[in-house]
């Protein structure tokens, strides 16, 4: 396996016109407005600092970011309009995911992905592995291994699966696997996570993966098996990941199964900590999302993938306001399967305001693609960018929109929400090394000569 070769870029500098989101240290934040210092020194940041008095360099349209983080994905590749699997009503579309016109390989769809996100500016994102065949534990790891020699941070979801057989939803007292069965693939689990960290030890990939479990969601996993799960998440720390109330059946189902309420039942059953991430929750009411917030839960909600399969509407506005770690997913079905969390995080943000009724600053919408997310991914969770800490970042080049910096209706932050893209992520750094540099104008296809006035 090809973990980061030895040249790669570890050092740099760099002035930048400013950061933003959580990025620079608090009380540096105060001399926003002049320029900054930015210098990487093996891997590390050296400096993140308001620049002294500008003097003859020339002006910088690079602005700091944190990587946007990706709380809900499955690397479906190039996604699922080159797999020919049409958009339909997530029941319908179940149908037809596992008999793709054009199969690929773990290794091959999310590395894919993985390599698509990073030129986005995406450092991080949570794989729920959907295996291909009967071999779940390869197709885990090489999940895994490909994220890793890709260099974005990677939560990978291990499948847990056991009461599926109705697509509707399982009765309430389904069996699921039984124990034993549960017992031994939590084994499997743990086996990988300890053979994943060998591999990485010492090396530059290190902390890049967290390995989680992946109970697919409430109406296809067993309680005794949920219960079970949860169990070895508060023994171990090891989070869990699962797909909630993601369309109008389930919803339906839940209120069938569980008069009393399925998220009251979660919450007995130990699945609703700050160890857990659900994902969607576009049929959640307020009293459930009011829970999830006490309880801590992550919230990743997929927008663009709803509207696709005919799910619903992303409650951004509502969930915003009661769920302290709601983030943003790509679900592998951006509306353009191209990966670009920009457009993601600006769909939310339009969602946001269309429901709330209000302007939504920048911050506060970056914040959702953001730091918001970071849980999700547990140990490989990348930090705010700081001095001393590993390089997770991304150079944003705003240079089209200069003519807007200092304008007091535009702090960068709104500039970076309304109108960034991956045409404009000029580098992204992750865990101290540069995975993505955007090639430079020059080595662009030479212009036609053309004649130039004197
Ligand atoms: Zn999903």
């Amino acid at each position: 396996m090809t973990v980061h070769t030895m040249s790669a870029t570890r050092t740099g500098r760099w002035r930048l016109a400013g950061v933003i989101g959580d990025a620079g240290l608090p009380e540096a934040r105060a001399g926003a407005g002049a320029e900054w210092e930015l210098a990487v020194d093996d891997g590390v940041i050296t400096t993140l600092r308001p620049a002294p008095a500008a003097g003859s360099s020339p002006p910088t349209a690079l602005v700091l970011c944190p990587p946007l983080l990706n709380g809900h994905d499955h690397g479906r590749g190039p996604g699922t309009v080159d797999a020919g699997i049409p958009d339909a009503p997530l029941e319908e579309w179940l149908e037809t995911l596992d008999r793709p016109v054009r199969p690929r390989g773990q290794d091959e769809l999310v590395g894919l992905a993985a390599g698509a996100m990073l030129r986005a500016g995406v450092g991080a994102a949570v794989f729920c592995v959907n295996p291909t065949g009967p071999d779940v534990v390869g197709e885990v790891r090489a999940a895994a291994r490909a994220a890793i020699a890709r260099g974005i941070r990677a939560a990978v979801a291990f499948p847990v699966l056991d009461a599926g057989g109705d697509r509707r939803g399982r009765r309430r007292d389904a069996p699921g696997a039984g124990r034993a069965a549960v017992d031994a693939l939590i084994e499997d689990v743990e086996r990988l996570a300890g053979e994943l960290t060998a591999e990485v030890t010492g090396s530059r990939a290190a902390g890049l993966v967290d390995v989680q479990l992946g109970p697919v969601g409430p109406q296809w996993v067993a309680e005794a098996t949920l219960a079970r799960l949860a169990e070895h998440s508060a023994a171990t720390g090891r989070r869990l990941h699962l797909h909630l109330l993601e369309s109008p059946g389930q919803r339906a189902w839940a209120d069938d199964v569980y008069p009393d309420g399925l998220l009251p039942a979660m919450d007995r059953l130990g699945l609703l900590t700050e160890r857990t991430t659900v994902a969607h929750g576009t049929q959640l009411r307020d009293d459930e999302l009011a829970l999830l917030g006490e309880r801590g839960v992550t919230l990743a909600l997929n927008a663009s993938s709803n509207l696709r399969l005919a799910a619903g509407v992303a409650p951004v506005a509502r969930a915003a306001a009661r769920v302290r770690a709601a983030c943003l997913g790509l679900d592998g079905l951006a509306l353009s399967d191209d990966h670009d969390g920009w457009a993601e995080l600006r769909l939310a943000r339009g969602l946001w305001q269309a429901q709330a009724h209000r302007r939504v600053p920048g911050t506060a919408a970056l914040a959702l693609a953001t730091s918001a997310g970071r849980a999700a991914f547990g140990a490989a969770a990348p930090r705010p960018p700081a001095e001393g800490r590993l390089a997770d970042l991304v150079l944003l080049d705003l240079s089209p929109w200069r003519h807007l910096f200092g304008h007091p209706d535009w702090p960068l932050a709104d500039i970076a929400v309304a109108a960034a893209g991956p045409a404009h992520v000029a580098e992204v750094w992750v865990a101290g090394t540069q995975v993505h540099h955007r090639p430079e104008p020059s080595s662009a296809p030479a212009p036609r000569p053309r004649e130039v006035p004197a």
